[in-house]
């Protein structure tokens, strides 16, 4: 029978744990803080702050909010950036991305201190993931491995392959299963036979961007497969990158969407935030 992993299960089992941790550090003085930045008013970046405002009060995570209008410069946000990287009080600092095309998103990312950065986007976190070493990850493909971990299924020795490449998701997802031992394959837009390649994996990790487009052509019997992408259908309805229906019978165990990889994104996030303020305070 097909194993449906739960997410939102497994994120509120995060979050949870991360409720009583703040608490206990709460006893000792210690408040952890989350500066979140929003530039601009998209709606879908609005959304995304709000449950990640919500996360935070839910867990006794203080957090800082900057609504900045669309035309803040790219100075102004920096200047921003620099005085938060300098107050002992923040832990993390989140600029929500996309930024309005004005600002050039690699010159935010460098610029927050990479001791903050629970978005585990910097280089410095980037390389540490690469050669092994502690820092943030990439909250999305961090909550990938606990949902495996936590529904029991072994990564180790198992063939995986990761379809998309991007700096977010697919490059440090294809790390983390390498690190727990996975034999790991990266496929992307140019790779010749995608439906074979699919087929030889144990655990195939979704993260195209396009709707319902892995079908159980892609899938080996008894696979396990995972969906990262989002997207709202004609009827306002959200999917993923998979065909669910056509391929969910075919697996021992899948991410739905909703309710699958979605709310893992932001318990990693607070995990983070947690964890930066712990660095902080141990040191
Ligand atoms: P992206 O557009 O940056 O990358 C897509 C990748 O897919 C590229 O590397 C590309 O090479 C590959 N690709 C595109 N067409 C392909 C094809 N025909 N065959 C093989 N590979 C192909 O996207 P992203 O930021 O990595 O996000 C991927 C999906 O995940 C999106 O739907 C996004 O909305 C979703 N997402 C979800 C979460 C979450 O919290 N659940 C977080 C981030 C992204």
């Amino acid at each position: 029978m097909t194993q449906i992993i739960d997410g939102k299960r497994i994120s509120l089992e995060i979050k949870d744990e991360l409720k009583e941790k703040v608490a206990r550090l709460k006893e000792e003085g210690k408040e952890c803080c989350l500066a979140v930045i929003q530039v601009g008013n998209d709606p879908a970046s609005s959304v995304y702050v709000r449950n990640k405002k919500k996360a935070c009060e839910y867990i006794g995570i203080r957090s800082l909010s900057y609504e900045l209008p669309e035309e803040t410069t790219e100075e102004e946000l920096l200047a921003l950036i620099q005085k938060l990287n300098q107050d002992a009080s923040v832990h993390g600092i989140l600029v929500q991305l996309p930024v309005p095309k004005h600002i050039v998103e690699d010159h935010i990312i460098k610029a927050i201190d990479p001791r903050k950065d629970v978005d585990g986007f910097h280089p410095m976190n980037v390389g540490a993931l690469t050669i092994g070493e502690r820092g943030f990850v990439s909250c999305t493909p961090a909550g990938i491995i606990q949902l495996l971990k936590r529904s029991d299924i072994d990564i180790e020795g198992k063939n995986c392959v990761v379809i998309g490449r991007s700096n977010i998701v697919g490059k440090p997802m294809a790390l983390l299963m390498l690190r727990e031992n996975a034999t790991v394959t990266i496929a992307h837009s140019r790779t010749k036979n995608l439906k074979e390649l699919c087929k030889t994996a144990d655990i195939l990790i979704v993260a195209i961007g396009k709707p319902k487009f892995i079908t159980a052509e892609y899938v080996k019997e008894g696979a396990v497969v995972i969906d990262v992408g989002i997207h709202r259908n004609a009827e306002n309805k959200l999917c993923g990158d998979v065909d669910y229906e056509d391929v969910a019978p075919h697996t021992a165990a899948i991410t739905p969407v909703p309710g699958g990889v979605g709310p893992m994104t932001i318990a990693m996030l607070m995990h983070n935030c947690v964890e930066a303020m712990e660095a902080v305070t141990l040191s």
